[in-house]
């Protein structure tokens, strides 16, 4: 008698648990649904994938990743995508005059500390004499294509690598390729988006041509006639730390003397550049062979680190949908903080202390890379083509131009800046 009573209950108990889990599931994807219904369904695609990305990452929290994994995690909560119609993402820069506006005055002290350029009448003249002509070519050639849009104005723009307003001192307005927070400066997109950039023996000229840059990199992955799948995807590259370049910091140091001791985990070698004496400048080593942005695309894990002032090369790895990391976070270029850590890319310590155990992560967790290295791609494939930063110099150059607290009169001494001839 009690052992039937013992049975029935346990036949209800059963009997109520499986209903109470349908009731959940159903639950569950009810909810889930409501996220594709109606007008939410646009954002679907990403919220899906960001969801299921996010449970992916739970199954695997309490790995020996899972502080990395819960970094990502917040980092993609926290990402709001770059608004692609609207390239202001640095603007910010402009800040510290927009209470006061920009007088005489202080272009008059900034003067020293760079070329100064005038926009009068939709025509531009600048300082006879520019310290680096090509990287004043490399500036004009987008200032020339937007210069019927541009209004009255007078600035000074700085060529050299290092930034030139220091905060220990008040701001003063001085544009310049890339600084640290500890500047006023004022970024404006580099010269070697076009012309200018750093002349090594595989771009004698000087890096340049962005347009051409990301075509020729990315021609990498599919063949001109389409036939072939891609030619370097993720699984085919090598599962190595690449990085090539020459000692323009010592940063670097710590990744080269690691290639030494662990080649099969990285490969990491210092080149010659112009300044390079004796094996000294290559950390006691025989120059390494150059090697073309496209073929960094062979390796999985591509370093960026800063040289004198942020380096050019960052851009070019993303092209590669390869995984970068990104070494440091203090020297910026104008479109860097739209891209963010974990999210595009994998921020390593400037001593490099964290550098073994990243790469460690990055092999164990194939997939969540894969998409950091994809997402990265995108965002430098979308949101930094030519039209962009086009697009950014216009917008920068009109809003500085309304901080002017006067109207800017021709200066005889300045020379007429006009287009060169097609290239
Ligand atoms: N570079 C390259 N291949 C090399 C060495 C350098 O493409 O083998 C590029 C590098 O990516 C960077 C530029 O040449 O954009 C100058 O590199 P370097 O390391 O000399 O200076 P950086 O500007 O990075 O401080």
């Amino acid at each position: 008698m009690a052992a039937n009573l013992i049975e029935k209950s346990a036949f209800i108990f059963i009997l109520f648990s499986i209903s109470l889990i349908i009731l959940v599931e159903t639950h569950i994807e009810e909810h889930e649904a409501e996220f594709c219904n109606g007008e939410a369904e646009e954002k679907c695609p990403e919220t899906n994938s960001e969801r299921l990305s996010e449970m992916k990452y739970r199954k695997e929290r309490n790995t020996r990743w899972g502080h990395y994994l819960d970094k990502l995690e917040q980092a993609l909560r926290d990402y709001e995508p770059y608004n692609a119609t609207d390239c202001s993402c640095h603007t910010r820069d402009l800040a510290p005059w927009k209470k006061k506006g920009i007088s005489q005055v202080l272009i008059q002290n900034a003067k020293e500390r760079g070329t100064r350029y005038q926009i009068i009448n939709h025509k531009l003249y600048r300082d006879p004499e520019c310290m680096f002509p090509f990287r004043c070519s490399g500036v004009e050639y987008f200032i020339l294509k937007l210069i019927n849009k541009l209004p009255d104005m007078e600035f000074i723009l700085n060529t050299r690598d290092w930034p030139q307003a220091n905060k220990h001192w008040p701001p003063l307005p001085i544009l310049s390729f890339s600084k640290t927070d500890q500047y006023w400066d004022i970024m404006y997109p580099a010269w070697t988006f076009w012309e200018g950039g750093p002349a090594i023996s595989l771009y004698p000229t000087g890096i340049g041509r962005w347009d051409r840059q990301r075509t020729i990199i990315t021609n990498v992955f599919t063949f001109l006639d389409d036939r072939e799948a891609e030619k370097w995807p993720w699984e085919k590259k090598k599962p190595i730390a690449f990085f090539r370049g020459s000692r323009t910091s010592a940063e670097r140091d710590p990744l080269v003397l690691m290639s030494r001791e662990r080649p099969d985990l990285v490969d990491a070698q210092y080149t010659k550049n112009q300044a390079w004496r004796s094996e000294k400048d290559t950390l006691g080593a025989t120059p390494a062979q150059e090697v073309p942005f496209e073929d960094h695309c062979h390796y999985k894990y591509l370093f960026n680190f800063r040289g004198v002032a942020a380096s050019f090369r960052f851009k070019h790895l993303f092209l590669c949908k390869s995984l970068v990391f990104h070494v440091g976070d203090e020297w910026l270029e104008f479109f860097y903080p739209a891209m963010k850590p974990w999210v595009h890319y994998i921020p390593v310590r400037n001593d490099l202390e964290d550098v073994r155990d990243l790469i460690d992560f990055s092999k164990e967790n194939e997939e969540i890379v894969k998409e950091i290295a994809e997402r990265g791609f995108q965002f430098v494939w979308n949101h930094l083509k030519m039209e962009d930063i086009q697009c950014y110099w216009e917008k920068l150059l009109i809003d500085y131009a309304e901080l002017l607290q006067y109207k800017p009169e021709r200066d005889l001494k300045l020379v007429e800046v006009t287009p060169r001839k097609k290239t």
